[in-house]
């Protein structure tokens, strides 16, 4: 393993993501590589410190948000077969999950998405990942280069070092010929700590018989600085927004402490949280699955529950 390369993400505000910051971590753990992030052209200056041997600016990236990625997977791929890395990394954020397959089928790459572990031995890289919705876990030994990797948010701790690494420009393709067209773009509404980056997350199901219960869950997540997470039954139902649904076809989130409010546990819920610290269940149905998962757990009516429970973290956090 000699050579791998980091494609890091930047908020809105122009920081680093958490999960570029543990990218940079998995990266570091596999060996002795040299480590260079892939940051978007206008980023150069917030990636000058990244704790990385080397930063390429690609100004391509930067058009990111176009939904398409046909002209940032054409770079990627030319700054790819230019730099021969062993392994290139993505976080598993919407952008690392879109351009990493796109980039893999350009390179007839392998993928390997969702990781949880990796490690690096000779020539070849193994990775851990769940499957089946996350009810088990696998191993996979990736003997070819270069190996594409996402890694699963919260899976690695995000770094707190620094460095000063040498910033070089990469020149972009020529002009891909788009083949699809983006008519609107909306942008996700989201609290003050995005879902994938809370600590605390409080999630609500469909226990909670409609929308309103979630303004109490919100005043929840606001008093541990946490985000409001929900299972897709309660999205379903139009009870909250789509952008908060955690699990197999929603966001994956890694919480130090996830409070699942009369959210049953099925499989496909827990594939989005069940890498979380600790899981706390309230649920009056005292067999349902989500106890099998939760390390404390209260069974009972969350409308009994919640309130007091609210109080106690108000009175400890005054
Ligand atoms: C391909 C596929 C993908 C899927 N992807 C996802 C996904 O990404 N995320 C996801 O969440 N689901 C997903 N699902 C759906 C999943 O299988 C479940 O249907 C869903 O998670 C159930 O949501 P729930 O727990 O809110 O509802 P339910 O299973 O109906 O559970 C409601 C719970 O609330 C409890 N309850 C009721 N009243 C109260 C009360 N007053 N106080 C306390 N507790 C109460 C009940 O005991 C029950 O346990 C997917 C399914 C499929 C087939």
């Amino acid at each position: 393993m000699t050579s791998i390369l980091l494609v890091a993400e930047f908020d809105e505000q122009g920081d680093v993501t958490q999960g570029a910051l543990q990218a940079i971590t998995a990266a570091k753990s596999l060996s002795d590589a040299q480590v260079t992030a892939v940051v978007a052209g206008d980023a150069s200056g917030s990636a000058s410190s990244l704790a990385v041997d080397g930063v390429v600016t690609v100004s391509a990236i930067a058009a990111a948000d176009n939904g398409i990625f046909e002209q940032v997977t054409a770079d990627l791929a030319a700054l790819v077969v230019s730099s021969s890395p062993d392994v290139v990394i993505f976080s598993k954020s919407d952008f690392g999950s879109v351009v990493g397959a796109r980039l893999a089928f350009r390179l007839d790459a392998a993928l390997a998405a969702d990781c949880i572990e990796i490690s690096g031995s000779g020539g070849s890289v193994s990775v851990t990942r769940p499957v089946y919705g996350g009810s088990a876990l696998a191993e996979f030994e990736i003997a070819s280069s270069p190996a594409v990797l996402t890694l699963r948010a919260g899976a690695f701790e995000p770094t707190g070092d620094t460095g000063s690494p040498s910033v070089e420009s990469h020149d972009g393709e020529a002009t891909v010929e788009q083949r699809a067209l983006v008519s609107d773009t909306v942008a996700e509404a989201h609290e003050s700590v995005r879902l994938e980056d809370a600590d605390f997350v409080v999630s609500g199901g469909r226990g909670l018989g409609g929308p309103e219960p979630f303004s109490v869950l919100t005043d929840l997540a606001n008093v541990l600085g946490g985000a409001v997470g929900a299972s897709r039954a309660a999205c379903d139902a139009g009870w909250i927004d789509h952008s908060h649904q955690v699990g197999l076809t929603g966001k994956t989130v890694s919480p130090d402490v996830y409070i699942a409010v009369a959210i049953s546990g099925a499989s496909q819920h827990m594939a989005g949280c069940s890498s979380s610290r600790a899981i706390v269940a309230i649920n009056k149905d005292g067999d349902s699955n989500i106890f099998k998962e939760a390390r404390f757990g209260v069974v009972g009516d969350w409308e009994k529950v919640l309130p007091s429970f609210l109080a106690t973290v108000r009175d400890l956090k005054a």
